[in-house]
């Protein structure tokens, strides 16, 4: 377990496969940086207390995870793929480090707020506690490896800043132990949903999933939101707010094609129709080789499993290392 190399940890909530706001705020980062870290990759079923009622949803989607993650690049021989609550340390790690974060702080986190609130709208009954001190876990999931750098999408940094805090505040009082870690907010920090209002997620019925066939993703563009205020093709149009040039920002690598798309939108020269239809182009040309991955390891589960397993074991000794840590520093050891 010698460490050469910095670290990173991230993780993914196994709800749902993964979308194009997965792609573009996260994947994308986590892919590049396999080289230059040692990285933990972190499927977090202990932080879908919104699914209880349907656990049968989350064991599928921690085996849909890891086939997105194979099929992006994510590469099981350099990076750690790791199921959370197989190592039960984190669950420990959390209840020690709640000491250490204040109610009121953690009631003024902005994305658990709006998480909460859209959650309780939802399910129109109170959170579970469990959600609402799920970014305790994740304070905890990130300094049990004592990870340097945590590449996520904008949505995430005020966990991450609250992860600092604890860093911080533990080292102060029982010695140098955390590592306290950089935030990485990803290419896209927060890419809309196909409904042009809240982001892409995989619970808001607004997204484009990595896995999702050439016809599906057609048909998911074509009946994409644009610009209201518009109603003939002759129209100048709005580029500013319209979700399918965002995504041709966030997608189209031909950067002229989306500049003379935009000019001639401006201008009342192009339709929704051509706009969109070269985006679908362009991610399709970006999803094939995914979709072309991702079917060979469809086609060989013990592959996943292997990789969930090295990887799980892996992060299992390294967390059995740092709680041996924690313990002595919180002098735990009553009996020795
Ligand atoms: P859920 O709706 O179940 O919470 P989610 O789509 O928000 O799902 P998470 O598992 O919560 O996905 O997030 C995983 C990672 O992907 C995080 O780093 C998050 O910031 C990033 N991410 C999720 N959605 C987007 C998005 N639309 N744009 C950019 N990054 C995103
Ligand atoms: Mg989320």
């Amino acid at each position: 377990m010698s460490q050469t190399r910095k670290r990173i940890l991230t993780g993914i909530r196994p709800s749902a496969a993964l979308h194009l706001g997965h792609y573009a705020g996260a994947l994308e980062t986590w892919v590049r940086l396999q080289d230059d870290y040692e990285c933990f990759f972190l499927i977090a079923d202990y932080q879908v207390s919104d699914y209880a009622d349907q656990m049968d949803v989350v064991r599928e989607a921690v085996f849909e995870v890891a086939l997105d993650w194979l099929a992006v690049g994510l590469d099981p021989e350099r990076s750690h793929f790791v199921i959370e609550s197989l190592v039960p340390e984190h669950a420990e790690l959390t209840v020690w480090l709640s000491w250490f974060v204040g109610l009121g702080r953690l009631q003024r986190n902005p994305t658990l707020k709006a998480e909460m609130a859209e959650l309780e709208a939802r399910a129109k009954e109170s959170v579970p506690v469990a959600f609402f001190t799920y970014p305790i876990m994740q304070v905890a999931n990130i300094l049990m490896p004592k990870a340097h750098l945590v590449p996520t999408g904008e949505d995430q940094s005020p966990h991450v800043e609250m992860t600092r805090e604890v860093a911080r505040r533990f080292n102060r009082m029982f010695g140098e132990v955390f590592v306290e870690p950089e935030g990485l907010i990803g290419r896209v920090p927060r890419l809309v949903g196909l409904d042009g209002k809240a982001k892409m997620g995989k619970s808001l019925n607004n997204a484009i999933f990595l896995k999702e066939d050439a016809e599906t993703v057609t048909q998911k563009v074509m009946s994409m939101f644009t610009d209201p205020t518009r109603i003939r093709a002759t129209d100048p149009g709005h580029v500013e707010g319209n979700p399918v040039f965002m995504y041709h920002d966030a997608f189209n690598p031909d950067t002229a094609e989306v500049q003379d798309l935009k000019d001639r939108y401006r201008a009342g020269k192009v339709g929704d129709v051509e706009v969109k239809q070269r985006l679908v182009r362009a991610l399709n040309e970006l999803l094939e080789p995914i979709r072309e991955r991702r079917a060979y390891y469809q086609a060989h589960p013990a592959l996943v499993r292997e990789a969930l397993a090295a990887g799980t074991g892996y992060a299992k000794k390294v967390a059995e290392q740092t709680m041996a840590e924690v313990r002595a520093a919180l002098k735990l050891n009553y009996l020795e």
